[in-house]
């Protein structure tokens, strides 16, 4: 094919085009910051905390370094350690599996649902008994709102709530998205969230944010997150991290919260016209009534005995990246070999890992780049 006749490459997600958006907002959130210069712990990490609790109703929150030290820290306060089994779903990023082991618990990997994507709960049952076989303490459940839709927190509840377990959402990829009518960060003991860039509320490095209404664990973190301060600074009282969000992160994120409502419609209607488009020739993603999406990734399911390697090579000929959320579940890589997944197998994790594609999805996909991608999926396919 001659080059000169390739369509410009549709970007997977495009925070350039955010960035030009925001323009000289954030250079002067940024120049303030460097004109106060106080790099850590500054003004706009305490407004960025209050920001962030009015937008999801959650009491408390504590910013952090990254999603995965959101998670770890609330293992770290609540005391989870050796021993003690904390239920994950499989079909997810192993971060979620690993913040349990680097808190020196065990993960035990539950399936998932396949219209969702997310915990099953049937699934998380028969985890319990098996960390209990096992002689393993369940301590804690984790579901993951897997490319921006919430998991089903009610049904999660009840069986936490009849096991005696506590809730850790990781909400790292759907912070924003909403469940019954509320908004994720209020649902369990607490929830993590992760502003890595190409996060649907990321920032300019690492970043993340945990929520809680609890008064004493939010001082808990807040102690975890600067290595286990006590009220005298040069007293320890507990093991910490260098958890701590910077303040040119959270200055960016301030200016990026005001623009986010605006970018979830945006999304939304991208996912929209996906699926009026491809619905009636891939499987595409469906959110459960009442919840609603960020749509962190687009995943679809394609259908049986499509060579998927081909597919996507045919998209990237026409200038339409994609990717493959997840080739394999957390239970099946290397690191995560070792530990047990529940009674019963997770045979839902392993069949998406086979047929799943994740399309472009941002909020600045403008329509002509929509029906291109719309387009290529359907020239794949035929
Ligand atoms: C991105 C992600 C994390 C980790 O967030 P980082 O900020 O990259 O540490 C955790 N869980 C899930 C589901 C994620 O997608």
């Amino acid at each position: 094919m001659n080059q000169h006749l390739r369509p410009e490459p549709v970007p997977f997600i495009d925070i350039g085009a955010q960035r030009l958006r925001l323009g000289q907002a954030i250079d002067d959130a940024v120049g303030r910051v460097l004109t106060h210069c106080q790099f850590i712990n500054g003004p706009e990490v305490t407004q960025l905390e209050a920001a962030l609790a009015a937008f999801s109703g959650a009491r408390h929150v504590v910013t952090c370094a990254s999603g995965t030290d959101a998670l770890v820290m609330v293992l770290m306060a609540k005391g989870v350690g050796r021993g003690d089994a904390v239920f994950c779903p499989s079909f997810t990023f192993c971060a979620t599996g690993e913040a349990v082991a680097l808190a020196g618990a065990t993960p035990v990997f539950v399936d998932v649902d396949e219209a969702t994507f997310n915990m099953e709960v049937n699934s998380l049952k028969r985890g319990i008994a098996t960390a209990r076989r096992l002689g393993l303490k369940p301590k804690a459940v984790m579901p993951v709102d897997l490319f921006g839709q919430s998991a089903d927190h009610d049904a999660i509840a009840a069986i936490a709530e009849a096991e005696g377990l506590f809730i850790l959402d990781d909400a790292a990829q759907a912070f924003g998205a909403s469940y019954k009518g509320r908004r994720l960060g209020t649902f369990g003991l607490a929830t993590a969230t992760s502003f890595f860039p190409a996060k649907p509320l990321g920032c300019y490095g690492d970043g993340g944010a945990i929520f809680t209404d609890d008064a004493q664990l939010a001082e808990t973190l807040r102690s975890i997150r600067v290595h286990g301060q006590g009220s005298d600074k040069y007293d320890n009282v507990r093991l910490g991290l260098t958890g701590r969000l910077d303040t040119i992160q959270a200055a960016v994120l301030l200016e990026k919260l005001r623009i986010f409502d605006d970018e979830i419609a945006a999304r939304n209607k991208v996912a929209e016209r996906y699926a009026r488009s491809l619905g009636n020739i891939v499987t595409v993603p469906r959110v459960t009534e009442g919840n609603t999406s960020i749509w962190a990734c687009y995943t679809i399911r394609l259908p049986k005995g499509t060579d998927r390697a081909a597919f996507a090579a045919s998209l990237q000929a026409q200038g339409v990246p994609s990717a493959i959320y997840y080739v394999k579940s957390v239970h099946m890589q290397t690191a995560y070999a070792g530990y047990p997944v529940a009674d019963g197998g997770l045979p839902v994790c392993e069949a998406l890992s086979s047929d799943v594609i994740s399309l472009p999805v941002h909020a600045y996909l403008d329509e002509p780049t929509q029906e291109r991608v719309i387009k290529a999926v359907r020239d794949a396919l035929t």
